[in-house]
């Protein structure tokens, strides 16, 4: 722990003032009016605000407009270092040199997430509508905490949450909320899962918990912040294409028994973000009912693929889970900052989340409509519900589905054309979205190879691809979920990992 002094607080620029005489009568008055005369400038009139608003679209535009030919990972000298010299001063800069300097500095360097081209990890998105739905959210700065406050606001919250609900197949009595993203709609999750199985204090290390090699490292590190550092990890053995074996996890799940243990949670993964893999949910809820073991559900990459048929023959067994996560920043095309938790018997995360706050006594008045302070972490939030509400009313669901299965057709066509390429590696059929392969080369250690070849296609920059290591093998990924990727964007994948191999092996 680091305290700072006096002496450090006058060294880091903030030096003691003592307490000015109180202001009174006219020399108050006069005080707030200078005040005020400044503060305005914070509350930009109509012609200002056309002023202001006219560059920043012309902004965007120009990021739209340049889209199509951008660099989807770009190195730039400073990696965008060139901020820091920019204070943050007490004379404002105007719009156009803040636009600038985004531009510049921003906009250029790194990962370009809204482009085509970006492949790897779990590509996101970033709808027009969402922007849209995010600027009126931002201009009415509505409080969707608290029902009272803006009942309209967290109607359309949990209108949206009761969409995803029926989509997993939940029954009436779900509830959830939207969160910042899946790690915390997760962590949230495994909280509500270790009240309502009375997991802690001395039982904690006597409570394994149930999950592959595969699964998320946010649900290990939300066992962690949730207070179950001690409870045991039970890797449950896959199968060959890296689902959890329901046999293993009910031998498992026994064995821990018959040693005097509390079995509490099992956490499957509707599409893995290392290889897509599907874990058998409806085959692992059996073994959890079985066992009276919580069964939570990660879909924060996969959920959003039961908008489509494909998706709904994979992914089956979800409404038989007690909750699950999904991230309407990746299969629904959002901007980054949205995920969803769900929980089949809502009052579970009600009780999880529970709480008493005097100050807010007029607020908690509701029975309409639960609130989503009721149930999160969260009091004061972003109205997130706009940015996602918007652009499925906008577009309607169609276009949402064509998308999700192009992306799958996508990743099939893919490893179908890398059969095509001689020394290409594939790994097994793609679940989802996600394709693994790596190139054997004529000479020499693959893993190298692979590495090496990774680094080119990024410094290339056309694509944007990933890697990962499964038992010690080094494979290439595609990863297809950005709305904006389109089959033009994996032909050129495949035609830069064609000159690229040609390169390194010349
Ligand atoms: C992306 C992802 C997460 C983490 O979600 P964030 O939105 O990045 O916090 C968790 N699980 C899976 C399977 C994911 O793909």
């Amino acid at each position: 722990m680091r305290r700072v002094s006096a002496a450090g607080a006058a060294h880091a620029g903030q030096v003691a003032v003592p307490e000015p005489v109180p202001l009174k009568g006219r020399a108050l008055r006069e005080r707030i009016e200078a005040l005020e005369s400044v503060a305005r400038q914070l509350e930009p009139g109509r012609p200002e605000r056309d002023r202001l608003r006219s560059p920043v679209i012309a902004h965007s535009e120009s990021f739209y407009e340049g889209l199509d030919d951008a660099l989807t990972y770009r190195v730039t000298d400073d990696k965008g270092a060139g901020l820091l010299e920019i204070p943050i001063a007490e004379e404002g800069i105007g719009i156009e040199k803040a636009l600038r300097i985004v531009g510049e500095h921003v906009d250029r360097a790194g990962l370009n997430p809204a482009a085509g081209g970006h492949l790897a990890y779990v590509p996101g998105g970033g709808l027009f509508a969402s922007s849209l739905g995010d600027y009126l959210a931002d201009v009415g700065n509505h409080y969707a905490g608290v029902f009272f406050a803006t009942p309209g606001a967290v109607r359309m919250e949990n209108l949206l949450v009761r969409w995803m609900a029926r989509l997993v197949g939940y029954p009436e009595g779900a509830l959830g909320t939207l969160s910042s993203g899946g790690s915390i709609a997760n962590l949230t999750a495994i909280v509500t899962a270790r009240d309502a199985m009375e997991v802690g204090g001395r039982r904690v290390h006597r409570s394994p918990v149930y999950l592959t090699q595969q699964v998320h490292h946010c649900v290990t590190k939300a066992l962690r912040l949730a207070g179950l550092a001690e409870a045991p990890l039970r890797r449950v053995p896959m199968d060959e294409r890296f689902r959890m074996r329901p046999d293993e996890l009910a031998r498992m799940i026994a064995a821990d028994r018959a040693a005097g243990l509390r079995p509490w949670l099992v956490v499957a993964s509707s599409g893995t973000t290392d290889t897509g893999a599907i874990d058998p949910v409806d085959e692992i809820a059996e073994v959890a009912e079985a066992a009276g073991v919580w069964l939570h559900v990660d879909a924060a990459y996969g959920g959003f693929f039961l908008l489509t048929g494909i998706g709904r023959s994979k992914i089956r067994g979800l409404e038989c889970s007690d909750s699950v996560v999904m991230d309407p920043h990746k299969g629904l095309f959002l901007p980054y900052g949205t995920g969803a938790l769900l929980v089949r018997q809502g009052e579970l995360l009600a009780r999880s989340q529970w709480y008493e706050a005097n100050y807010l006594q007029d607020a908690l008045d509701s029975t309409e409509e639960v609130s989503p302070a009721d149930l999160s972490p969260e009091l004061t939030r972003h109205f997130r519900g706009l940015r996602m509400w918007l652009p499925l009313v906008l577009h309607g669901v169609a276009p949402f589905r064509a998308a999700l299965e192009e992306k799958i057709q996508l990743c099939r066509y893919f490893y179908e054309e890398l059969s095509g390429i001689p020394g290409m590696q594939r790994g097994p059929y793609p679940e989802l979205s996600v394709a693994l392969y790596r190139y054997v080369p004529r000479a020499g250690d693959a893993n190298e190879f692979n590495a090496r070849l990774i680094r080119e296609v990024r410094r290339d920059g056309r694509v944007f691809l990933s890697s990962t290591t499964i038992d010690g093998t080094f494979w290439l990924r595609l990863a297809v979920l950005c709305f904006r990727t389109h089959r033009r964007h994996v032909d050129l994948a495949l035609q830069v990992l064609r000159e690229k191999i040609a390169e390194i092996e010349g």
